[in-house]
């Protein structure tokens, strides 16, 4: 498992029961997404590497260490992923948007692409995936797949909630692409959806439940 990172910081865990929680507000639940998104970019960036550069002070000249390596780029899948994006570019304001149409077929639960957008230069970036919910996975792996199609190279993958199985869907088909999670939920059920869960991500986000 350690191309899964489970993150286990006290203020995600906490946001997370907050959103888990039925009886919190749509308003309450986006906020939550933000405030969360920000901090598991936090841990997705943590080993991206600096370079030194040389700056004045109003005191003196020093070295100091500035961000160096390939852009990020961060690549919702639609819709419940827009959710992630605002807190994202928060912490990385220069970060571009890559946007990924899939959807599950209710019956079949295979992902169908139906919008696809991206920068030409992928080969060039860090793209960061991002999905709230890592459920069978079938979708987090189209994305990937889309995403490898167009020359990326370089992807990692940001949830909230994964589950083994999607787990092990997206590292048999893509054992280079670490996941970091705020937690792994132990079941699905017939539909799809992860148990406990916290129900449907974008429908909670968005008020169409
Ligand atoms: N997508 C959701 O929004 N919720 C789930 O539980 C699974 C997939």
């Amino acid at each position: 498992m350690n191309n899964t990172i489970l993150v286990d910081h006290p203020l995600v865990q906490h946001k997370l029961t907050l959103m888990r929680d039925k009886s919190t507000s749509t308003k309450g639940f986006r906020q939550l997404m933000r405030e969360i998104a920000s901090l598991l970019c936090y841990e997705v960036t943590r080993d991206l590497s600096l370079e030194p550069v040389q700056i004045e002070t109003p005191m003196m000249p020093m070295q100091a260490y500035r961000l160096s390596g390939k852009k990020l780029m961060f690549a919702p899948i639609l819709r419940a992923g827009m959710g992630l994006i605002d807190g994202m570019l928060d912490l990385v304001p220069s970060a571009d948007v890559a946007h990924i149409g899939l959807y599950r077929d209710p019956e079949s639960l295979v992902a169908v692409e139906y919008y696809f957008k991206a920068p030409s230069d992928l080969p060039a970036r860090l793209v960061i995936v991002v999905d709230p919910m890592l459920a069978t996975g079938n979708t987090a792996v189209a994305a990937v797949d889309r995403l490898k199609e167009h020359g990326a190279s370089e992807v990692r993958f940001v949830c909230l909630l994964a589950t083994q199985v999607g787990l092990t869907n997206i590292h048999t088909h893509h054992p280079d692409v670490r996941v970091w999670t705020a937690a792994i939920d132990g079941q699905l059920n017939e539909h799809g959806y992860i148990l406990p869960g916290l129900g449907d991500a974008g429908d909670r986000l968005y008020g169409t439940q």
